[in-house]
């Protein structure tokens, strides 16, 4: 399924374990959850310094910049790729909300309700594609003071810096979380105060000036499920870990355990997408 985030279409997929993929009756994986994956793509665009040796940043300051020759070229766009994977891929799971039962599942005679283990993946394309997400990229020397934005991106970017904020940050997994659909801490802005001011708990957060992450951080995630589901975003609690267990609902009776058996024998009963 396609997700709209930040104006960009993000594919979207909620599968249960590879392992057994269509019988709900056996434990999905390990700790028997779905898998949530947003996967985005990248085309990276390189900015080259006009005559003068300089391009244009976030603040429309005119800051020095190399020009880009093609093994750094390959590096650094690599290394955005890693960098947004290592920070955002298994950083969370949702739990489900209790009314909503159409995911649950039962073993040994008892029904289960799993939890959502999000996933994200990104890639990279060479050319601009339908719902690429297309970020202009320039080469800076270590110290620039050149800002970013969700769009542009600088090659130190993928290191620890300390900003405005007196906390240190990877801007680019910053930036990834504006392309993932959040706002500042405290709200869409660039001001000091849209990133929690200095030194507050709020600005030490991904989407402040930190690298903390918070359940809420799973926003992207939880908007995919009420896309899926229509049961708003708010309900599908976020928490930080993967090992989040699944939670016991009932015992079943032996009738409504063949019942249960029955309906989930065929293929991709109705909570699965296609
Ligand atoms: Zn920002």
């Amino acid at each position: 399924m396609l997700i709209s985030h930040n104006g960009t279409m993000q594919e979207a997929t909620l599968t249960p374990s590879p392992y057994t993929p269509r019988n709900r009756t056996m434990p999905m994986d390990g700790i028997n959850n779905l898998v949530l994956t947003i996967r985005q793509t990248y085309c990276f665009q390189q900015v080259n310094p006009d005559a003068t040796g300089k391009a244009l940043d976030a603040n429309n300051n005119l800051v020095t910049v190399n020009a880009w020759v093609p093994a750094r070229w390959e590096e650094v766009c690599n290394n955005f790729i890693l960098v947004a994977k290592q920070h955002w891929d298994n950083r969370f799971c949702l739990r489900i909300p209790a009314s909503f039962q159409g995911y649950n599942y039962s073993h040994n005679q008892n029904e289960y309700r799993p939890c959502i283990h999000c996933r994200y993946d990104a890639v990279r394309v060479n050319t601009p594609q339908s719902g690429s997400i297309n970020v202009q990229v320039v080469d800076v020397p270590t110290g620039s003071r050149f800002r970013a934005h969700a769009r542009l991106w600088t090659s130190q970017d993928t290191t620890l810096k300390t900003n405005f904020t007196g906390n240190q940050q990877i801007t680019v997994v910053h930036e990834v979380g504006h392309n993932l659909g959040s706002d500042h801490v405290n709200g869409a802005g660039n001001g000091l105060p849209n990133y929690g001011g200095v030194g507050t708990y709020n600005s030490r957060n991904i989407m402040g000036g930190g690298m903390v992450f918070e359940g809420w951080n799973a926003y992207s995630w939880q908007k995919a499920m009420e896309h899926m589901t229509r049961v708003s975003f708010a309900q599908w609690e976020g928490f930080l870990g993967t090992t989040l267990t699944p939670v016991w609902v009932r015992r079943l009776s032996f009738m409504e355990n063949m019942f249960y058996r029955m309906g989930e024998a065929q293929m991709y009963a109705t909570p699965f997408p296609a």
